[in-house]
């Protein structure tokens, strides 16, 4: 399988998050990367699609905003990563936020996805990782593979979060329908729920959204993933959201892969993405689920059943020893 990869996306290194009420070292590490390129084999160098397809997307004040906001924050003297610390959540509307602290709260939800220096550079060279590898698809390839880091699918049209800044999965879907294909399907696998992909197409017929994902009763994000949420306008019934229990395992996993799958075929896409996350892995350190690296091929054998052009985008997964072979697996299953 073609896989593509930037090694601008290195340049994202924050060095602390706040997690469970504590600063711990940035979870979202280069060396996850590292972790998989071992284990992938040879890689094709992203192309540079400019800045278009981003704006297919994100809000134009919002990508000003993720372009200055580590020099606005060393502008006002502040040492270290840009991070926010009040967000408006009910009063959230535009305003012409001077401060860079009331900038950081109204583009972000949450606390554990600083800005830093190469935080720009990184998200722009993994949007275009994901471009460059759905080239690849939409001229013929079967499926191909996108090595994006930091990953997307937590970013909003106008918000980052959970290490997302640009959503790398949704500019490839935009730039699918540009290109001409009519519908597109987003299967996304990470053990969180893809809040951010679901916000963009919520209310969009054109592209499906299908998630299976930690019970966020439970597990971040929290206040999306839930059952309930279908889809509204046009979109209703273009959102499917599978939650999960902690603790499972390959065994409680397939039967809802089935029903997302189930979904997919009903829709008919032209196009389908896959958001994939290793976090669902039993070694992974911030996550619940007991999947096994051999279940990972199992997983991806269903997938790609479908038969259709597939592309998968990276996302999460933190257990870095393992990260190279549980991505190893999903694509060996794939092809
Ligand atoms: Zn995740």
């Amino acid at each position: 399988m073609r896989c593509f990869w930037d090694d601008r996306q290195l340049a994202h290194a924050p060095s602390v998050e706040l997690h469970n009420g504590a600063f711990v070292p940035f979870a979202e590490t280069a060396s996850r990367a590292g972790s998989i390129l071992a284990a992938i084999g040879p890689t094709e160098a992203a192309a540079d699609h400019g800045e278009a397809p981003l704006r297919a997307v994100h809000s134009e004040d919002y990508l000003a905003f993720l372009w200055s906001a580590h020099k606005d924050w060393r502008a006002a003297g502040r040492a270290g990563d840009a991070s926010g610390y009040a967000w408006p959540v009910v009063r959230r509307r535009p305003l012409a936020l001077d401060r860079i602290d009331a900038r950081l709260g109204a583009y972000s939800f949450d606390a554990s996805s600083p800005i830093a220096a190469g935080t720009w550079e990184a998200a722009y060279w993994g949007a275009q990782t994901a471009l460059s590898a759905l080239g690849a698809v939409l001229a013929g390839e079967r499926a191909a593979f996108a090595l994006c880091r930091p990953p997307g699918h937590h970013c909003g049209r106008d918000y980052l979060g959970g290490y997302c800044y640009l959503n790398n999965a949704a500019i490839a879907a935009e730039a699918a329908i540009a290109a001409g294909r009519q519908r597109v399907a987003i299967l996304d696998v990470d053990y969180h729920h893809g809040n951010g992909t679901q916000d963009i197409f919520y209310d969009r017929g054109d592209v499906l959204f299908a998630s299976i994902h930690a019970d966020p009763l439970l597990d971040y994000p929290f206040f999306w993933g839930h059952e309930d949420e279908i889809g509204e306008g046009e979109g209703e019934g273009a959102t499917l959201n599978l939650p999960l229990p902690r603790g499972s395992d390959l065994a409680a996993y397939l039967p809802a892969l089935d029903v997302a799958l189930e979904r997919v075929t009903a829709f008919a896409p032209d196009l389908l993405i896959v958001s994939y996350g290793a976090d669902t892995f039993a070694g992974d350190p911030i996550s619940h689920f007991r999947i096994e690296t051999g279940d990972y091929a199992a997983i991806a054998r269903r997938i790609a059943s479908l038969g259709k052009p597939t592309l998968v985008v990276m996302e999460g997964g933190y257990a870095v020893d393992a990260l190279g072979a549980n991505v190893a697996s999903f694509l060996e299953g794939l092809s």
